[in-house]
């Protein structure tokens, strides 16, 4: 696959003016050089395959063919509700989703998770699945929701009726159909038993990914996998 490149504007074909940490990225961390091919994406589903004119000290240009509409998603929605893991581990659960194809993570809010969602952290996060989405292919970004308590969210009609909580204590879940799904993983310090009940009560299943306790982020993303990938 071409190096790929992020621009958060309207495309066409033709001159497009490359700047900021893109453009360096492009000639000094990638080192591509005038004439050679790249590939533009703005998020919105297509690609446009382009080719380097001109490398300046601050910007560069290129010439872009038009675009051509390449899908790398997983065809159905699958969204993810965890709270946030601290450090590294939140560039690395959102990284991960990205790349499964989770169509839209939401950072979620419990009775004992620890870390606030605000804007900036929000931003950051677009950025880690726009760096996920040039390296893996995808078209489409990732979506970054708004933070949701899980009050608010467990008992929500708009969700998908495929409504997974991860749960020691749950099922284990064998081959299906891939279909729309939400997936809802808890804290550090796990759900409480009502946040738990509350979930029985508005019809989602608890599954199992055995008997050892996952971190956040594993349960998060062996869970996507087992929804994307049965059937
Ligand atoms: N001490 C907490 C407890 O016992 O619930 C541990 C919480 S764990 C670090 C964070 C979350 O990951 C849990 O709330 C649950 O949603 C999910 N999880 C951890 N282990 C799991 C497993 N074996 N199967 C399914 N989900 C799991």
């Amino acid at each position: 696959m071409s190096q790929r490149f992020y621009v958060n504007q309207p495309l066409d074909a033709g001159r497009l003016l490359l700047q900021g940490p893109e453009a360096r990225h492009l000639a000094v961390v990638s080192r591509i050089r005038v004439g050679e091919g790249v590939v533009v994406f703005n998020g919105d589903g297509r690609e446009w395959p382009a080719r380097v004119v001109r490398i300046g000290k601050r910007d560069v240009e290129l010439d872009l063919d038009p675009p051509r509409e390449v899908s790398r998603e997983l065809g159905f929605q699958l969204i993810v509700a965890c709270p946030l893991p601290k450090g590294d581990r939140a560039h690395f659960l959102i990284e991960k989703l990205t790349e499964l194809g989770v169509t839209a993570y939401i950072p979620l809010e419990t009775r004992r998770s620890v870390i606030a969602v605000g804007e900036s952290r929000v931003e950051k996060l677009q950025r880690y699945v726009m760096e996920a989405s040039k390296q893996c292919g995808r078209n489409r970004l990732m979506e970054i929701r708004l933070p949701r308590t899980w009050v608010d969210l467990v008992a929500d009609p708009g969700l998908p009726p495929r409504r997974w909580l991860g749960d020691a204590a749950g099922e284990r879940i064998g081959a299906d159909q891939p279909k729309d799904a939400v997936i809802a993983v808890g804290p550090e310090g796990g759900f409480t038993p009502e946040e738990v009940e509350a979930a029985r009560t508005a019809g989602w299943t608890l599954v199992s990914l055995g008997p050892r306790t996952l971190r956040i982020e594993t349960a998060a993303l062996a869970l996507a996998v087992l929804a994307s990938s049965t059937g």
